[in-house]
């Protein structure tokens, strides 16, 4: 896919296509980033742009070379990622090996290093010796969440590109545009980091249920405590829903703040906006430190859950901690 289908990233798209205008593409690039961000399509597009029959700067996406780089059996591309727990110094050699036999000797070779952060201090030193060598026309993507864990060796004879997180309201209207419901994709943007990660969470089956058993529970919580916890006990502590009491209870989070917004007037930046009217109606009849108090204490829950403390417990001091009317 070309550059420009690529969503965010205006800075590393730049660099990269000044790189490969100039013709002075680096034997290493560090591609660092959190998780969805765009880190992996970005070097899927730079390295079909290397390869391209059509263009010099960019990727068409339609050639033979493109299709080969996308369908992931181009002779000269390998993708590594780590082998259980790390990157082993038997895969960087295995790569070596295999890529000096390429028939293709006059093309370019990359490979790409998913989570590089995982490569052990041999794999990594191996990794080193194959940049240096001499005339080698061999290139390196190493995709990273914590570029800052590579060794510095490396770091320092790669070129770093930054990936930083969309904003959620850039990542919205591209979920918007693709037909995905506002109510589902405007608080997946404000879960994840990355436009492909907010996809993927907002067409998850679960979600949407999430997503309505934690609407139901903010309205029982302010009224009627009992069937609340009655509700959190049935609905979200058994099932599906209870691997995802985390994804939850940020899923209330981010209603406390809609709470918060509303009382402010600022009804643009309501995320759960199918729920506006009844919203509005309650948001005012409290103080806005109520709703933020009640932020607080779901993120205390949160951090006790997470520290192992009994999630049904929790949750019922949560509910009968929230102060209805
Ligand atoms: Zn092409």
């Amino acid at each position: 896919m070309p550059f420009q289908d690529i969503s965010g990233q205006h800075l590393a798209k730049r660099i990269l296509q000044n790189h490969l205008r100039s013709k002075t593409l680096s034997h290493a690039y560090i591609f660092s980033g959190p998780k969805g961000s765009g880190r992996k399509q970005t070097a899927m597009t730079l390295v079909q742009a290397i390869y391209c029959q059509e263009r010099t700067d960019d990727a068409c996406g339609e050639c033979v070379e493109c299709r080969r780089v996308a369908h992931g059996n181009h002779p000269d591309v390998r993708w590594i990622e780590p082998d259980g727990a790390s990157v082993k110094i038997e895969q960087v050699r295995e790569l070596q090996k295999d890529l000096s036999y390429r028939a293709s000797a006059s093309q370019k070779k990359i490979y790409i290093i998913d989570e590089a952060e995982k490569m052990t201090v041999q794999a990594a030193n191996s990794l080193l010796k194959f940049l240096e060598e001499p005339g080698s026309d061999i290139m390196a993507v190493l995709l990273t969440e914590n570029g800052q864990a590579l060794l510095p060796t490396i770091r320092s004879r790669a070129q770093w590109i930054s990936f930083v997180p969309a904003p959620p309201k850039t990542m919205a209207d591209t979920l918007l545009q693709e037909g995905i419901p506002a109510p589902l994709a405007l608080p997946a943007v404000h879960l994840v980091a990355g436009i492909a990660a907010a996809r993927e969470l907002s067409q998850a089956e679960w979600f949407a249920e999430a997503r309505s058993v934690m609407l139901q529970l903010a309205r029982e919580s302010l009224s009627r405590k009992t069937v609340a916890a009655i509700t959190a006990q049935q609905k979200l502590l058994k099932g599906t829903l209870a691997e995802h009491l985390g994804t939850v209870l940020d899923l209330w989070i981010l209603w406390f703040k809609d709470m918060v917004q509303i009382q402010f007037g600022r009804n643009d930046d309501v995320v759960y906006i199918d729920q506006l009217d009844w919203m509005s109606k309650t948001a005012l009849t409290k103080e806005p430190g109520f709703w933020v108090a009640g932020m607080e204490q779901v993120m205390e829950v949160q951090k006790r859950i997470r520290f192992n403390a009994n999630p049904q417990l929790s949750l019922e001091n949560l509910i009968f901690g929230i102060q209805g009317g």
